[in-house]
């Protein structure tokens, strides 16, 4: 009898990445497969914190981050349909694959009930909006995307792993991968936190941004190669939806890029929610400022994160341990995340209940902290913003307004980047390292699209 540990394949984290690697696997193959999550299953994943909480219950396993799903279960499910954003996977791919590709996972959003409209198609309207753009030093990227909406993502995560149980595939949550077991450079099986040992010749590791540091550990124990990833620093702003409408109605979400005057850094919009609320994101022992739109609940206010990327050079090589720094200092000051209205920023005095009160625009985020983001971000990117704040009134007016919100700090890091093939294999022979916690993605699409090219490999490489 064969031992009952031993798999064709082993898949470490749950995320999209990891899942598209076993719906790949099991459509084309009868490949025995085994995925091990830390979090819980899809149902369980429940954080402690109520809004009125400022503080992380520091749960062992964030549930909001970790779980069947990965760290986009619980996000606004916003599927960019592009190779411009959202992960580097041209670099691997190819421009042409990549694209073909991501029209691939798409369909199969849609057969899991993704809905069939599409935001930002091109259009007559589109290319107004682009060349308005460029009289501002501004470029507008076009960014197709379909939105699920956080309960749709939900009721797909569960549906999905319906389908991979029937189709036999063995999924363990609750279950950390602690050690990846290798052998005379060929892997052979990973040993998890509860002292279980399950072999495979194949090991896919997926692990997310949340699973990144436990990579770096094991990258640096088996001597993998790493180039370093940039780490994107700035705010979350808060303006009334109308102010965006006329964007948004033919973009949806509008991604502006800006290289500023003053230092010449790339500065961008990201992650815009129309009619969406601000939410606070617990990353271990900090918080950082996020936000999400809903399907069916509407706010009236639009938001949208201003982040400058910055990539240091030799000898600091610690982006993460800066971005946590600089959101350990707002947590300092404000408890948790700061929220100052432009106008009192501008003045150089610090937002107050009472000047946020008589705002024209009310904060959604309810447990911000009016404070002073001047004591919080460094001159430069403090600059940076506010020069895109600028160029973005010429696009929308009252985007500079002095009753715009913002919402410090809001951090995207970005793992180590993995030395790679181009079907994501590692220099150990047998090990596969795709989506976020790789570095070759920062969204659902190309996380998703990464896994369905590490299962190709390991199906042609049988
Ligand atoms: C609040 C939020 C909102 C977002 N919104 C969007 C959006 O609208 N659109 C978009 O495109 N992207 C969004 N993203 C980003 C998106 O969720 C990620 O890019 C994507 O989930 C990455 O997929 P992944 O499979 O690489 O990793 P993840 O989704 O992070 O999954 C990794 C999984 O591995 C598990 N894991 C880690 N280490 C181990 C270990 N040692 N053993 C076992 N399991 C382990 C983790 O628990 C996790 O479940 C959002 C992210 C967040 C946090």
């Amino acid at each position: 009898m064969g031992n009952i540990n031993k798999y064709d394949v082993i898949i470490v984290g749950t995320g999209p990445a990891g899942i598209f690697t076993a719906l790949e696997i099991v459509k084309r193959t009868s490949l025995s497969v085994l995925m091990l999550e830390k979090g819980h299953d899809i149902r369980k994943r429940k954080c402690p914190i109520n809004e009125s909480e400022k503080s992380c219950h520091k749960c062992r396993v964030c549930s909001i981050l970790c779980g069947w799903g990965g760290a986009g279960a619980f996000s606004d499910g916003k599927l960019t349909l592009t190779h411009e954003v959202g992960g580097n996977l041209t670099d691997y791919l190819g421009l042409e694959k990549t694209k073909s590709l991501i029209d691939y996972v798409d369909g199969i959003y849609l057969k899991y009930g993704a809905p069939k409209k599409v935001y930002g198609r091109p259009s007559t309207k589109y290319d107004d909006l682009k060349e308005k753009a460029f009289k501002y030093d501004l470029k507008l990227i076009r960014t197709p995307i379909r939105h699920l909406g956080t309960d749709k993502t939900q009721e797909m995560l569960a549906k999905i792993k319906n389908d991979l149980t029937k189709a036999g595939v063995a999924i363990r949550c609750n279950e950390p991968v602690g050690k990846l077991l290798v052998k005379s450079k060929r892997v052979c099986g990973v040993m998890t936190c509860n002292n279980g040992e399950f072999y495979a010749d194949n090991i896919v590791v997926a692990p997310g941004r949340e699973g990144a540091e436990w990579l770096k550990g094991e990258g640096r124990r088996l001597k993998l190669a790493t180039a370093n990833n940039p780490v994107d620093i700035g705010v979350r702003v808060e303006l009334p939806a109308e102010v965006f409408k006329e964007i948004t109605d033919i973009a949806y979400e509008a991604k502006f890029k800006y290289y500023s005057k003053q230092f010449d850094d790339l500065v961008r919009t990201f992650c815009m929610n129309p009619y969406g609320e601000v939410v606070s994101e617990y990353n271990q022992d900090i918080v950082t400022v996020n936000g999400h739109s809903y399907r069916d609940k509407k706010t009236d206010r639009t938001n949208f994160s201003i982040l400058v990327s910055t990539e240091f050079t030799q000898p600091f090589n610690e982006p993460i341990s800066y971005g946590r720094y600089i959101a350990s200092l707002a947590n300092l000051i404000g408890g948790g995340v700061i929220v100052q209205r432009l106008g009192d920023l501008q003045k150089g005095r610090r937002s107050t209940q009472k000047r946020i009160q008589r705002g024209l625009v009310q904060p959604t985020l309810k447990s911000a902290t009016p404070g002073d983001l001047s004591f919080v971000l460094p001159y430069r990117y403090l600059c940076n913003i506010v020069e895109m704040l600028n160029a973005l009134e010429n696009m929308a007016p009252g985007t500079a307004s002095r009753h715009t919100l913002l919402y410090g700090v809001e951090v995207k890091f970005y793992s180590l980047r993995r030395k790679l093939t181009n079907d994501f294999r590692s220099e150990i022979e047998g090990l596969y390292i795709i989506g976020d916690g790789a570095g070759v993605s920062r969204g659902l699409i190309q996380a998703s699209v990464s896994g369905v090219v590490a299962a190709d490999s390991i199906i042609n490489n049988r």
